[in-house]
């Protein structure tokens, strides 16, 4: 699957086609190759992402693409709305259009901690 391809998939071809992609690289016999890792990886800042293809894309992207029935623009942002980054389920997601008002939203959750720190 071409990862530019992910735009034009609907929710249930994107499906089939993402556990087709986790049967074909992962998930049974990571053993015949040395150097195999499971087509799954955790970033150094905590995100778990995919291999799609020749490409790593973060989880909680697919996750929210599957939900919404279409795949990401690159400005969009899926949130982990309690802070844990690989937890991917579509429940702690939020779909930010931007990356501002992603931003104005972790600074309106440090303000709002602050005020509770400080009552
Ligand atoms: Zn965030």
């Amino acid at each position: 699957m071409k990862f530019s391809e992910l735009n034009t998939y609907s929710r249930e071809r994107l499906r089939a086609k993402l556990s087709a992609q986790a049967k074909k690289h992962g998930f049974k016999s990571g053993k015949d190759h040395p150097n195999y890792r499971g087509g799954i990886k955790t970033s150094r800042e905590g995100y778990v992402s995919v291999l799609i293809g020749s490409k790593y894309i973060k989880r909680a992207r697919l996750v929210m693409a599957e939900y919404i029935g279409r795949y990401l623009k690159p400005n969009e942002i899926a949130h982990h709305i309690n802070g844990i980054r690989d937890d991917d389920r579509i429940e702690n997601l939020r779909l930010f259009d931007s990356n501002s008002s992603h931003t104005k939203h972790h600074h309106k959750l440090r303000k709002l901690s602050k005020l509770m720190l400080e009552a």
